[in-house]
């Protein structure tokens, strides 16, 4: 009982917001809401009170309502009906940040090198989100997609592109000049272009909530307004609506999940530096492109370039930038202001701006040029004809890529990232296409998890208690010899 006050002080004590999560995080003190307190305080003085008592135990624990985190969730509560799964979000409502801010285009997969999890994710990905569309009622427009290009180098690029995706098992058209203005009178392209017919456009938010609804309907718990704060030795999550103790904690906080790791050990040599996309809007009549409009990407860097894209609804809308942002959630003017995640990315940008990188130097200045309507009109206006300034006067919704640096190396991650142990697992460098990857993406994330839990020592310290359950429980389905 005396070790159990302890622990529940030594919580109390801790102090504000150590892990420099936001300012709308606050200490979590460990006390019973005031509607228990007289049975507590009857419980503790008949000695039956334990810990446990005052913690949710869900048998998994997910960090972060995006579309990874409910993707995982929602896997979770297929293969696992029998255990608990719970999601923590911090905010109000789901998809707040990237998930719910991002093109909304289902990419076909021909950009990621053949072996990387991009390129199998998203071939998968597109296909099964595709047909959950279908199934679900949901909107989709299978408008494809246009990758053009400027000049004669351009087009050795697209080839290589093309052959790429050909490896990848993406279905792609190596098409001319007349055969892409067949498809969208408007475009300009340099002798040839690639055309992807599987890329389509969904609404995001609309993906995102029926999944959770999948999920909720098998059992997920989700608690908005809840912010993890940190973990502890005995593996309890303080969050700012009081303490946790999860059997398995998967983290799928987006543009915290470097920090949400650290607090377990893990990312010690990444950093997440937030990228801002900003899109400007058309006014033009809906449809007055029939397909998106791409340019070649640069092949040194994680994001494919201003381009046209057709909303599910039709509009078309310019962008999005990937211009070095001052701190993670820098959306609008001062909101989500922090001074400490300001000096902390400015520090890393500024030593990659500094440093030997002639190429970040490049592209950062590139696209802070961008931030101006008519330069990134006049980019657009490369792809296609007939793009004027006073069509694209209202700026979209921005999004920010939780875009993963290497420290050490200081290169930007091109391909997903995970770590884990025994006890978490964290899904690092969730960038685009990350929205279309999601199925299949989750499913990647549990065989994870499954794979540290049975490399894990069988044995465990509390085999009752819900981390024992959970990690029994899963080595038993990742190995069926370890059962007991
Ligand atoms: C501008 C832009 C355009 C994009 N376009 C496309 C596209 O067209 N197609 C595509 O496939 N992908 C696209 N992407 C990528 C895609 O949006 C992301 O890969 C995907 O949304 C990542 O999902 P997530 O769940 O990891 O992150 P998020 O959606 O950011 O979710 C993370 C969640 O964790 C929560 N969280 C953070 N910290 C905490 C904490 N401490 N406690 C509790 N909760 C926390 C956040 O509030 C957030 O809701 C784009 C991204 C951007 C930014």
């Amino acid at each position: 009982m005396g070790s159990q006050l302890r622990t529940i002080c030594s919580i109390a004590l801790r102090p504000l917001n150590p892990e420099g999560f936001p300012k709308t995080a606050r200490s979590v003190i460990i006390r019973p809401a005031k509607s228990q307190a007289p049975q507590v305080k009857e419980r503790y003085r008949s000695h039956s009170w334990t810990m446990t008592d005052l913690l949710a135990t869900p048998d998994f624990l997910v960090i972060g309502g995006g579309i990874l985190g409910v993707s995982i969730a929602r896997e979770l509560t297929r293969r696992h009906p029998d255990q608990s799964v719970q999601l923590i979000e911090k905010e109000s409502t789901l998809g707040e940040h990237a998930s719910g801010r991002n093109s909304g285009v289902l990419h076909a997969g021909f950009y990621y090198s053949p072996e990387s999890l991009k390129a199998k994710f998203t071939r998968e990905g597109n296909h099964e989100l595709s047909n959950y569309c279908l199934e679900h009622n949901l909107p989709i427009l299978r408008c494809g997609k246009l990758v053009v290009a400027k000049n004669a180098k351009q087009v050795s690029d697209l080839k290589s592109l093309f052959d790429r995706g050909l490896k990848n098992g993406v279905d792609l058209q190596w098409i001319d000049e007349v055969q892409a203005k067949a498809i969208e009178p408007r475009v300009k392209t340099f002798e040839n272009a690639i055309y992807s017919p599987h890329t389509a456009s969904v609404d995001p938010l609309w993906v995102l909530k029926s999944l959770s609804n999948d999920a909720i309907e098998r059992g997920l718990r989700i608690q908005s307004n809840t912010q993890f704060l940190g973990v502890d030795q005995s593996a309890t999550i303080r969050t700012s609506k009081g303490a946790i103790r999860p059997g398995y904690t998967i983290n799928a906080a987006g543009l915290y999940a470097d920090k949400v790791a650290r607090a377990f050990g893990f990312a010690r040599n990444h950093r997440i530096l937030p990228f801002k996309g900003l899109y400007l809007y058309s006014s033009e009549p809906a449809y007055s492109l029939r397909t998106n409009i791409y340019p070649v990407p640069d092949p040194d860097f994680p994001f494919l370039g201003v381009h046209f894209t057709v909303t599910v609804t039709g509009r078309i809308k310019i962008g999005p930038t990937a211009m070095p942002a001052l701190w993670r959630e820098q959306y609008q003017g001062l909101n989500n202001f922090s001074l400490r995640e300001c000096f902390d990315v400015g520090c890393r940008t500024a030593k990659m701006l500094c440093g030997s990188d002639a190429l970040f130097r490049r592209h950062a200045l590139n696209e802070i040029r961008k931030s101006s309507r008519r330069q990134l009109v006049h980019l657009a206006s490369e792809l296609a004809k007939d793009v004027h300034v006073s069509d694209f006067l209202k700026w979209g919704t921005p999004g920010i890529r939780a875009q993963l640096l290497d420290i050490r190396k200081r290169k930007l991650e091109t391909d997903f990232v995970i770590e884990g142990d025994a006890r978490s697992t964290h899904v690092l460098n969730a960038v685009s296409p990350g929205f279309t990857c999601a199925l299949p993406f989750s499913r990647h994330v549990i065989d994870f998890v499954n794979k540290m839990v049975a490399s894990a020592p069988s044995h465990h310290s509390d085999p009752n208690g819900p981390t024992g359950r959970s990690l029994n429980e899963l080595s038993r389905r990742a190995d069926p010899s370890r059962a007991s």
